[in-house]
Formats: structure tokens, sequence, C-alpha cells
């Protein structure tokens, strides 16, 4: 029964379904509990990504045990190629315990029917095609008692009239637009870092390449004659005759600029080498866009019965643009700190637990996320980018300290001297 004495739709709401969403509906339903997800599009659908997973998204889909067979759709991959300053490097994942050693890429249009699936298979009910519209508030307590949502057609358009779903605890998993959490007045930061990538696929031969590829050098017109931007363009195999490809730039605030993406994306992949084949006739579908937000740029994490979890809470890596391993992390906190507080025997006593969430994420991850802002702000200067690029990327070791840095792959305890190093750094940074 709710606060309002109305009967409860599920033990937990959680709006959107894509990784964040499924993930925390996954592990909400192994812990026993009725959880109801709300989705607005229909499986299997796009979703703008460059689709590839490093070995930290590797590591959360074994703990779900997601089937990650090639006849599932996944192909490996064993580290970085990195192009940059005239050099060219192979940077296989680390050998670490705390993560396994390769990638893998995978369509998001596949990977989030996969993922709701398997969340489906674990007990959570997930309705599609169905919109949220906006939090229920108890107008006593001010916390959100449910959620308010629309069926919508395959096209998003309206189908049907308002619903409320009601729930003790709602989880946001909307993804970047964050609606949820802006109808509760919690806005994004407009001095944390955001991200602008653009995509696209190109049937190739080397669709089965074993390197995920980057490209250090974007510029922001004629080669070396021009701006160096902050960010990098990549090319991810997807071992089904075809190549995400695709490039993001990054602003330590969240100004709009004036950048022509689509246009940066159509040079740069213009001076991919040959060998990829990326001619206009090999392109497969439209540019698309999105944004990525960065280092939590939307905060509290957790208000009045309401959890951010993934682009709801800006839970993108400021270094590498990352973002599923990030919403699969909090995904997989947020649902044990719920088990866990359902337990409590008395109201102050669940607050209290579904307050530690915000904290550990800030504990996990702040101290990495402030460095990365620090980060962005640097390379922001073309100066820094171009450096880095022809001085940083000839020494192996560096590159070596910087893929784990970057990609956020390290031994968190022990390790080697570069594991340490990084970890100590992240210890030091004020969690902000
Ligand atoms: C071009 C580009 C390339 C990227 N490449 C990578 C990459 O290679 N690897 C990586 O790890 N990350 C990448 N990212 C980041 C990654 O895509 C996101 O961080 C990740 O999708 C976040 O997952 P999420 O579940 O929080 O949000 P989303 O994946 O956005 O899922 C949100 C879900 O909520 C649903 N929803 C939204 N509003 C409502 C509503 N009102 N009612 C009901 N449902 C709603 C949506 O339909 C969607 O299914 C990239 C991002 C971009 C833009």
């Amino acid at each position: 029964m709710g606060a309002e004495g109305l009967r409860d739709d599920a033990d937990v709401i959680v709006v959107g379904a894509g990784p964040a969403g499924s993930t925390a509906a996954y592990y909400l339903a192994v812990a026993g509990l009725d959880v109801l997800v709300l989705e607005k599009t229909a499986f299997p659908r796009e979703k703008v990504c460059g689709d590839g997973f490093t070995p930290r998204s590797v590591r959360e889909l074994v703990a779900m045990g997601v089937p990650m067979r090639p006849e599932d759709g996944w192909i490996r991959n064993k580290g970085l190629r990195v192009y940059g300053g005239g050099h060219r490097l192979e940077l296989p994942w680390p050998d670490l315990d705390a993560f396994p050693d390769y990638g893998v890429s995978r369509t998001r249009r596949d990977f989030d029917d996969a993922l709701a699936t398997h969340a489906r298979g674990a007990g959570a009910r997930i309705q599609e095609l169905t919109s949220v519209t906006g939090p229920v508030l108890d107008d006593r307590t001010g916390r959100v008692v449910g959620v308010t949502a629309r069926p919508v057609g395959a096209s998003g358009r309206k189908a049907g009239d308002e619903v409320t779903y009601r729930a003790p605890l709602v989880v946001a998993a909307d993804g970047v637009s964050g609606r949820l959490a802006l109808a509760l007045g919690i806005e994004k930061d407009p001095k944390r870092p955001m991200g602008v990538a653009v995509r696209t696929y190109f049937r190739t031969p080397r669709h089965d390449d074993e390197w995920m590829e980057s490209h250090l050098e974007l510029w922001d017109g004629p080669p070396g004659r021009s701006k160096l931007m902050p960010g990098y363009g990549w090319i991810f195999g997807l071992g089904d005759g075809t190549a995400n490809v695709g490039l993001g730039s990054v602003s330590s605030r969240a100004a709009t600029t004036r950048i022509d993406y689509k246009d940066l994306l159509q040079r740069w992949v213009a001076q991919t080498p040959r060998s990829w084949g990326f001619t206009p006739e090999n392109q497969v579908g439209p540019v698309r866009s999105a944004a990525l937000p960065m280092a939590f740029n939307r905060k509290p994490h957790y208000t009045r019965g309401v959890l951010l979890v993934g682009d709801a809470g800006g839970m993108v890596n400021p270094f590498n643009g990352e973002g599923i391993a990030y919403a699969m992390q909090a995904a997989r906190n947020a649902a044990e700190v719920i088990a866990q507080a359902r337990s409590r025997t008395t109201d102050a006593a669940r607050e209290r637990t579904l307050e530690t969430y915000p904290r550990m994420m800030s504990r996990e991850l702040g101290g990495y996320y402030s460095l990365g802002r620090v980060f962005v702000s640097l390379i922001e200067h073309p100066e820094v980018m171009r450096i880095c690029t022809r001085y940083g990327l000839p020494r192996p070791a560096l590159m070596r300290l910087t893929l784990k840095l970057l990609a956020d792959v390290y031994e968190p305890r022990g390790g080697d001297l570069s594991d340490r190093f990084i970890a100590a750094l992240t210890r030091i940074a004020p969690s902000a």
C-alpha cells in the first residue's frame, strides 16, 4: 500500500530501459523485488552510440551473466590502436586481476534489446511504448510516490490517456534528457564537462579488426594548418560486415559550440587509412549525434525517493566518453542500496540507507571524475593536445599508463607502479 493508502503498482519503478535501467531492473528482480520498467520506445531500437565496450563494461556484463559469445553478436578486441602526431601504436588491454583483458563491440540496437530481455528473464516487468511524463508527489511528505506516463505509438506520438503508476521508490534511468530529474528541479551543472559525439556505420573489409581504433588528431579545418580539437575519432569493428565510425569532442563547460560535427566527421573519415574502405557508397545509414553528460553533471543522485543512474545523473567518463560501464555500475549500486533499504524497519533507517547511494558513487568515482575535469580543461588548449600527441605517443610506457588512466582500467589495489600512481591520484583528488 502506498503513502496515501493507494495500491502500489510495484516495489520500484524504473524509468527507461537503456543499460542503466535494465541493469537496475535485473539486480532489483534478483533481490526479489517487484520491479516495473517504463520505456518509451519499443525494442529493438537504435541508440546513438559508439557500440564499444571496454574491459570495465565487460566486467559488468560478466557479473550479470549476460551471454557474450560470438554467436550472440559480440566481437572481442584486444586493445586500442592509436594514431596521432604521425605515430601509430597498438596498446593491448592491461593484464589485471580486477578486469578482463579484452573489450567487445555490439550494436546498441542488439545490446539494449538483449539486456532488457536478460532483466525480464530475472523477473522484471518491462513495459515498452510508455513515455513517463513526470513524477507523482505526496502532498504531505513531498516524496515521489510514482510517475505519470502516456502510452505512445512506435512513432513516439501519444496513443492514449495519461496513466499513474505508483511505487515507493523510483529509479530515473531516462538518459541525457534527465526529464524526471528536471521535473524535480535537478538541473545540470553548466560548470561540468559535456561532450558531443556523432557516429555512422560503414561497410568495411576490416569489420572484424582485433583492435578498437582511435585517432587523436581532429582538426577544425585543414590538417596541420588549423586548430586541434579536444576529442578523438573512433573505428569500432562490429564483426557483421560493418564498423561504427564516429568522433566526439568535449568542452569543460556545457556551453553550446558552433562546430558542424557532421562536416567534421566527413573530413576526418576522408583521412582514415584507405584499407577501411570508408567511401560514400559504403556508408550505411545517416550520421547521428547526441550529447554526453560527464563527471556527475547532475546531482544530487538521490532525493525524495528518486535515485538517478547513468546519463540521467551525468555519469559519462570525461576522459574518454564511455558511459555504459558507469550506467551499469551505478545501477548495480542503486539496486543494492534499495534492497538494503527495504530491509530496514523504520522510515528513518530506510532513508538513511538510501542516502548512502550518492556517497557510494562519490567514493567510487568522485576523485577520478575530478581528475577528468582537470584533464578536459587542459586538452581544450590546442597546444596541449599537440604536445601530448607529438611527444606522448612515441613513449610506450607512458602510453600504457595513459591507457589505464583514460580507460579507467587499472588495479585499484596493488598492481604495478602505474596502477598505484593512478590509484593514489584518484584518492588525492577531491571528490566534488
Ligand atoms: C555518439 C555517442 C557515442 C558513444 N559511444 C559510447 C561507447 O562506445 N561506449 C560507451 O560505453 N558509451 C558510449 N556513449 C555513451 C553511452 O551511449 C551512454 O552513456 C549510455 O547509453 C547511458 O546509458 P543510460 O541507460 O543511462 O541512458 P540511455 O542509453 O540513453 O537510455 C535511456 C533510456 O530511457 C528511455 N527514456 C528516455 N526518456 C524516457 C521517458 N520519458 N519515459 C520512458 N523512457 C524514457 C530511452 O528511450 C532509453 O531507452 C556514447 C554516446 C554517444 C552520444
